[in-house]
């Protein structure tokens, strides 16, 4: 085998009824890619076909003939429906023949566990005429490498085995030694996250800095009430940084003031991020969201320098007993109004007061998460949220009412993303900025 082949572009293949019923996550096109992008070679396309020997190959033959390097995962199992090798013999238009090593390797492999080769695996030592075998350490399963002549381009196609504890070794070991990026290119990547804008606005805010044929090349993703912005730049390695760099600031100022950070950053690491710029605290009353936004703050390392804690007041009598809500403020406004989220609010400073543990922010989240309890004024998604502030006497409270699509775990999440959202961009200053999913109250 050739050791370095020249890789600028990949396309990888994933095979298996279980991918295309939905059973099976396909993790590992989203691990290869990861994998070839660090390593500067750029994915093209991915592909999944089921346990079909046909399409497996013209899927082979049509990746080969779009990208240098077609990487396979899956169906090299010993059992019949494991077409792979068949398939790849298929497209390269030979025979399979059995690989004598490949066969001593996979007895060994039985034998070290102290039990024969069952006759089926023996199906795992064929290979086509022309490719060559890979040894595969955590299984039976060898991989194989093939060189694949289409068009007049010649393309290298390397097959897996499915299991990510295999395949991911065998990547390492086999496939990464012989990737060789166009000379002197690289892929560098960054992603500015946002929260509290629709995509469309932020599309709409970046502009011209989406054009697909610019480097770096940007482009969006939306999750959640989080809209993403990856960067990503291929070229010289001496300008990548640069680059990167100069882009994340023509991002950044597009969209502000709803970025909050980078890369593996998250909503809650960044408003923490901010009481600890100002030195303050926070306290939260839950009760739609039952303890969700607690959860999101304390899965930071190191919150409690600036996280104090909270209540999950979900009855009425807690919001009541804890908080001090006023009866008369849940009777005449409901437990999801802006009165009673106030009141949460400013019992929860007042309680964490009264605990020795003071606090100078609070937020409150009340609200129908459903699928029950809607009501035509108050529909299922109707989620009231407070943010109260003490600073030397001086209180402000900030309520808003926002609607949330979707199911129940998504207007808890969002719910708890938004209080976190208006807290941090407070801190900012840019408390006044309207968010997604915010209505106007309805007086
Ligand atoms: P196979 O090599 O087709 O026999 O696959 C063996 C096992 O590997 C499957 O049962 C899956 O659990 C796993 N597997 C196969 N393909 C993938 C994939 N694309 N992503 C994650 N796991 C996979
Ligand atoms: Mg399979």
């Amino acid at each position: 085998m050739a050791d370095r082949l020249i890789h600028d572009a990949a396309a990888v293949l994933s095979i298996g009824d279980e991918l295309i019923l939905g059973q099976t996550l396909d993790t590992n096109s989203a691990w290869l890619s990861g994998r070839l992008t660090e390593l500067g070679v750029r994915v093209v396309e991915h592909a999944t076909v089921d346990d079909d020997c046909e399409a497996i190959a013209a899927a082979i033959r049509r990746l080969a003939a779009r990208s240098r390097l077609v990487i396979v995962t899956g169906g090299l199992g010993p059992t019949i429906d494991d077409l792979t090798r068949r398939a790849l013999a298929d497209a390269l238009g030979e025979g399979l023949v059995e690989d004598g090593q490949m066969l001593s390797a996979i007895r060994l492999y039985f034998a070290a566990r102290g039990t024969e080769m069952p006759e089926n695996n023996r199906l795992q030592a064929l290979r086509p005429e022309s490719a060559s075998a890979l040894g595969n350490a955590q299984g039976t399963a060898p991989g194989l490498h093939a060189r694949l002549e289409i068009e007049g381009a010649s393309a290298d196609c390397f097959c897996l085995p499915g299991p990510p504890s295999e395949m991911r070794p065998m990547f390492e070991e086999f496939v990464k030694p012989r990737l060789r990026p166009p000379v002197g290119g690289v892929i560098r990547t960054r992603v500015i996250h946002t929260f509290g804008l629709p995509e469309a606005t932020i599309a709409e805010r970046l502009g011209e800095l989406m054009a697909r044929l610019r480097n770096p090349v940007i482009g969006t993703t939306a999750s959640g009430g989080t809209v993403s912005c990856r960067i990503r730049y291929a070229g010289p390695e001496e300008r990548a940084s640069a680059a990167i760099e100069e882009a994340e600031r023509a991002v950044r100022a597009a969209v502000a003031p709803y970025d909050f950070g980078a890369d593996d950053d998250t909503l809650a690491a960044a408003t923490l991020n901010e009481l600890r710029r100002v030195g303050e605290r926070l306290v939260v009353a839950e009760s739609c969201t039952g303890g969700g936004l607690g959860a999101l703050l304390t899965e930071v390392p190191g919150s409690s320098d600036v996280f104090r804690g909270g209540w999950i007041t979900y009855a009425n009598e807690m919001k009541l007993g804890a908080l001090g809500v006023e009866k008369r403020a849940l009777e005449a406004h409901g437990a999801v109004s802006a009165e009673v989220a106030c009141a949460m609010a400013r019992g929860a400073l007042r309680a964490a007061e009264a605990a020795g543990a003071r606090a100078q922010h609070a937020l409150a989240i009340t609200g129908v998460a459903g699928p029950g309890g809607g009501s035509k004024e108050k529909p299922v998604g109707t989620v009231w949220i407070a943010r109260a502030t003490t600073r030397d006497g001086d209180d402000e409270i900030d309520a808003r009412r926002f609607y949330f699509p979707g199911e129940r775990s998504a207007v808890r999440r969002r719910s708890a993303l938004s209080a976190m959202a208006m807290l941090r961009m407070a801190l900012t200053g840019a408390g006044d900025s309207h968010l997604l999913g915010e209505q106007r109250s309805p007086d």
